[in-house]
C-alpha cells in the first residue's frame, strides 16, 4: 500500500492524512518530531514491524537537522576532550551510514595545519588513535603530509612557519537530503510520517499515563486526536515544550547553542580536500568543507535563551569565521562574497555543573522516561541518528514490557541506495532514484531553472509527487539546497518554482504571491547585507 502511495502524485499527503484519521486502532509509536532523531527512531521502530507515526509540525528537518556542518564523523574534538566513548559509538555509525547510504555520504579527506613540532606529535598520533578506534570501519589511515604538499593542496594556506598537516578521513553528506531518504525509507517499510502535523496537547489515560497526542493539521487547520501505545519527545531544542505539556513546571532538560556557518564559492577554496583548523580563538575547531560545488565554512558555539525554526546568525560569530578562514583561503573573503550564511542550533542535555560551556557539553543522547511514560531523547549528532534510533525502541520495549524485537536498521540500505555513486553528477543524491528523475525531463536534462545550481525544473516536480514537499521553501531549502547554497539565486528563481508547484498541487494565484513573498523575505535572512 505505502509502495503505491510513493507515486500518487500531488495527493500524496492528502492520502496520508485521510488513513490517519481513517486509522481506528491505536498506532504502537507517535514520534513527535521529524528530524533526525525521530527519523532515525520511526525508522527503527517500522523496520521491527512496529505500526508507527512520525508528526512534524513543519517539513522535515527544518530545524537543526538541515543546518549542520555537514559531517558524519566520529568527531576529532570530541577525542580531544577524552570522549572515547562517544568517539567510538560515532565512528562506528559513521562506517554503517557510509555503506547504508553511499549514494549520500562520501569518504572526505580531511588536512589539519601543523605550525609547531608539538602540534606535529599531537595530530600525528591523536588522529592514529581516531583511525584506530574505528578499527574495520575507519575510512582510511591518516597520514602526516609534507609543507610542500599541503601548499600544494591548499594554495591559500599561510606558509610562514607552516611544518606540515595530518590528512585523516571523514565522512561528508547533505544532511537534509538524508532526512527526506529517510522519509521514504518509512513510508517503504510500512510506516507514517507526515509534515505540517503540530502537536498541541498530549493526551492521558485515566491512569495518568500518555496514551497519544491531539495534533493540528497546520494546513488545513484540522485538529486529530491520536491514540499511541507509546508517545515519544524527539523535538530537539523544543524537547521541554513537550515536557512542559507533559507535566507543566518540569525542569529544563536542555540548553540551547547556536552555530553559524558562511557558504563561499568554491574559488576561495578549490582544494578537494576539506580542512580543519584546530585552536580557534572560541577554542573551537573550524572546518572549511567542500559542498555541492562550493565551500561551507563553520561553526560556532553561542549559548541562547530561546529556541527558534529560524535561529539568526550574530555578527560577532560571521566575523569570526570570516576573519579565522581567510587566514587559510585563497583569496579573504568579504561580507559581500557570501552566498549564504545559515544558523542551527544545538539541543545539548544540561550540563551537570551548572557553569559548564556549551562547547564542553557532551553530545552524547540521553533518554528520560517521565513519571506518565512519556519519552523523551535529548542531545546526540546527526551522524549517531541510527543508534539513536535503537536505543530509544529497546528502551520503549524495556519499560512498557514488550516482546523484544531485534533492530535491523545497522544492515538496512537507505532509500535512494546506490553503490556507484558519481559525485560529480549533479543529480548525485537522488541516488537510484536517478535515473527516474532523468527519464521525466524526458530529454531536457540541460534545461536549467538555475543553471549556477544545476537545479531542473523536474525536481520540483519530483519533490512534490515522491518527497512531501509542499511549500516553495521546502523544495528551495530541504529538497534542493538552493537557499543554503545561494540565496539570491534562490530568490531568484522562486516565483518560478511557485508557478510550477501552484500547477502540480493545484493551487491559485493568491497562493503563489503568498508562496514568493513569504520565501522572499526569508532569503534575506540568509544574506549579508
Ligand atoms: C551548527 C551545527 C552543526 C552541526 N554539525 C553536525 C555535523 O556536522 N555532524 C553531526 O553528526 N551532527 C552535527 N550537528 C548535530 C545535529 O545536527 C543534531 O544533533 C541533529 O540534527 C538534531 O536533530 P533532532 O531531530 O534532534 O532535532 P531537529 O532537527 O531540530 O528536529 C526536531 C523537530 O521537531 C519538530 N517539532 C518541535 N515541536 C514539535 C511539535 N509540537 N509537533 C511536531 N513537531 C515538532 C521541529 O519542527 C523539528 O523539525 C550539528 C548541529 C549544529 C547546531
Amino acid at each position: 500500500m505505502i509502495n503505491s502511495l510513493l507515486n500518487t502524485g500531488a495527493a500524496n499527503r492528502d492520502t496520508y492524512l485521510q488513513q490517519i484519521a481513517a486509522a481506528t486502532t491505536e498506532w504502537d509509536l507517535l514520534i513527535i518530531g521529524g528530524g533526525a532523531t525521530g527519523l532515525g527512531i520511526a525508522l527503527d521502530a517500522t523496520s521491527r514491524g512496529y505500526k508507527v507515526l512520525l508528526v512534524e509540525q513543519a517539513d522535515f528537518a527544518k530545524g537543526t537537522s538541515s543546518r549542520s556542518t555537514k559531517l558524519v564523523h566520529g568527531g576529532v574534538r570530541y577525542l580531544a576532550q577524552g570522549d572515547v566513548k562517544l568517539v567510538r559509538e560515532a565512528s562506528i555509525e559513521r562506517g554503517l551510514l557510509h555503506r547504508n547510504a553511499p549514494h549520500l555520504v562520501k569518504d572526505q579527506n580531511f588536512i589539519v595545519p601543523v605550525y609547531t613540532l608539538f602540534d606535529r606529535l599531537k595530530y600525528t598520533v591523536g588522529l592514529k588513535i581516531y583511525d584506530w578506534i574505528a578499527g574495520r570501519l575507519s575510512l582510511g589511515s591518516s597520514v602526516f603530509i609534507s609543507k610542500k604538499e599541503i601548499i600544494k593542496k591548499i594554495p591559500g594556506i599561510r606558509p610562514n612557519g607552516l611544518k606540515g598537516g595530518v590528512l585523516y578521513h571523514d565522512g561528508q553528506f547533505d544532511d537534509s537530503r538524508l532526512a527526506i531518504n529517510l522519509v521514504q525509507s518509512i513510508w517503504e517499510n510500512g510506516g507514517y510520517a507526515i509534515n505540517y502535523m503540530r502537536v498541541t496537547h498530549l493526551l492521558k489515560d485515566k491512569n495518568g499515563k500518555t496514551s497519544g497526542a491531539k495534533v493540528m493539521d497546520t494546513e488545513a487547520k484540522k485538529a486529530y486526536e491520536l491514540k499511541a501505545k507509546a508517545v515519544v519527545n524527539a523535538t530537539g531544542v523544543f524537547v521541554d515544550d513537550i515536557l512542559q505539556m507533559d507535566k507543566p513546571g518540569s525542569n529544563k532538560t536542555i540548553c540551547v547553542s547556536q552555530g553559524v556557518h558562511l557558504v563561499l564559492d568554491k574559488k576561495f577554496y578549490p582544494s578537494p580536500e576539506a580542512l580543519m583548523i584546530p585552536d580557534t580563538t572560541d577554542g573551537r575547531v573550524l572546518f572549511a568543507v567542500p559542498w555541492h560545488n562550493k565551500v561551507v565554512l563553520g561553526t560556532t558555539d553561542t549559548p541562547v535563551e530561546t529556541a527558534s525554526l529560524e535561529p539568526q546568525a550574530l555578527e560577532k560569530e560571521i566575523n569570526f569565521i570570516l576573519e579565522t578562514a581567510g587566514n587559510y583561503l585563497s583569496t579573504k573573503p568579504q561580507r559581500s562574497d557570501v552566498l549564504s550564511v545559515f544558523a542551527g542550533l544545538r539541543p545539548l542535555a544540561a550540563p551537570q555543573r551548572g557553569s559548564q560551556k556549551t562547547k564542553e557539553i557532551s553530545r552524547s543522547h540521553k533518554i528520560i522516561v517521565s513519571t506518565s511514560k512519556l519519552f523523551t531523547i535529548l542531545g546526540g549528532k546527526w551522524t549517531t541518528y541510527r543508534k539513536m534510533g535503537e536505543d530509544m525502541v529497546n528502551r520503549i520495549e524495556k519499560e512498557l514490557q514488550w516482546h523484544r524485537k531485534k533492530t535491523t536498521t545497522s544492515s538496512l540500505p537507505i532509500h535512494g541506495f546506490s553503490a556507484d555513486t558519481d559525485w560529480n553528477d549533479p543529480f548525485y543524491f537522488y541516488g537510484s532514484d536517478a535515473p527516474l528523475l532523468r527519464l521525466q525531463m524526458n530529454g531536457t536534462a540541460n534545461q536549467w531553472l538555475s543553471e549556477e545550481l544545476k537545479i531542473h525544473r523536474t525536481q520540483i516536480v519530483w519533490a512534490i509527487d515522491h518527497e512531501m514537499a509542499r511549500t516553495v521553501e521546502d523544495v528551495l531549502s530541504r529538497r534542493t539546497r538552493a537557499l543554503f547554497l545561494n540565496a539570491r539565486e534562490s530568490q531568484r528563481i522562486a516565483p518560478e518554482c511557485a508557478a510550477i508547484m501552484a500547477k502540480v498541487l493545484g493551487k491559485d494565484a493568491s497562493w503563489e504571491k503568498e508562496q514568493i513573498d513569504g520565501f522572499n523575505k526569508l532569503a534575506e535572512q540568509y544574506i549579508l547585507r
